[in-house]
């Protein structure tokens, strides 16, 4: 079965699939994205996902392409073509096409693509072993919050964890301190049964799975801090783990070459594991 992809108010194969070369987000990386995760065919999390694309493009002022009636049917239709139940959808905004000016133009339309893509397997065995983590200086603009598609220090990041063998690179702030992930939020968990993870300031990306997995913790009673922390303390930490839409909840057993406690997924990483899938579960 061949994919397909939305472009514009069309349904296209995804093998001839392209935007314009004046397109802003070609040419200036001007435009946001989400990525939703599809779970027996329900899209999790979906008003937090639509919520956070209209908050990244609110800040950048470009139009929405549509209201989110239509964009939620589009999603469904595209899914349906390209016959995905599980996996996810990407969807990315531009500002559009418009003759190459760095100030927006007076008039353009924004532009919509959207794909889709089935679940990558092998995610058991890196909850079972758990996920290994590099570090690199932080190198990003002062907008983490917005999901804007100008990813080239995160391309960078995600370079080096590979390069280096690691699934994930945390990056750090000129005062030390763990941001977050290329793709994912960075979490420690101390002595004390502390669940910490950075504040969502300017900083980072509030991820959606982060905001489930925090009102997970607060369901079971579990104490949840939002303040920076060190690779040091990440280092020396209890336990240590990561969120993404496609990674889900993921222990972290190494940080930057040195093993997290006994180097095994800790037990309240794995809790909230267990919390994060059956979330996922009763929401497909
Ligand atoms: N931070 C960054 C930089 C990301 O790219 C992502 C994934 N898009 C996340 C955090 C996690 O966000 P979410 O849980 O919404 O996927």
């Amino acid at each position: 079965m061949s994919r397909i992809a939305y472009v514009n108010g069309r349904y296209v194969p995804h093998r001839g699939a392209s935007v314009h070369i004046e397109d802003r987000g070609y040419q200036f990386a001007d435009g946001v994205y989400e990525v939703i995760a599809v779970v027996d065919g329900a899209l999790i999390d979906e008003p937090r996902h639509l919520e956070r694309l209209a908050y990244s493009l609110g800040e950048l002022k470009i139009k929405p392409p549509m209201a989110d009636g239509p964009l939620r049917i589009v999603m469904r239709e595209v899914l349906r073509r390209n016959r995905v139940r599980n996996g996810m959808i990407y969807l990315q905004v531009t500002r559009g096409r418009a003759p190459r000016d760095h100030g927006f133009p007076k008039s353009s339309e924004p532009a919509l693509v959207m794909t889709a893509r089935g679940a990558k397997p092998g995610r058991a065995k890196l909850l079972a072993n758990g996920v290994s983590v590099v570090s690199a200086p932080d190198i990003r603009w002062e907008r983490c919050d917005i999901k804007s598609i100008s990813l080239l220090p995160n391309v960078l990041a995600k370079q080096a964890a590979a390069e280096a063998g690691a699934y994930e690179c945390w990056q750090i702030d000129v005062d030390g301190y763990v941001t977050e992930g290329s793709a994912s939020n960075a979490w420690i968990i101390t002595d004390k049964d502390e669940i910490v993870t950075r504040a969502p300031t300017h900083d980072i990306l509030n991820g959606i799975t982060r905001r489930a997995v925090i009102d997970l913790a607060g369901q079971e009673g579990l104490t949840h801090v939002e303040r920076p922390f060190t690779l040091e303390e990440a280092q020396g930490a209890r336990e240590a783990f990561l969120t993404s839409t496609t990674s889900h909840v993921l222990p972290v057993v190494k940080i930057a070459g040195k093993t997290v406690a006994d180097g095994k997924p800790g037990p309240l990483t794995l809790r909230l594991e267990g919390n994060y899938a059956d979330f996922i579960k009763s929401a497909a």
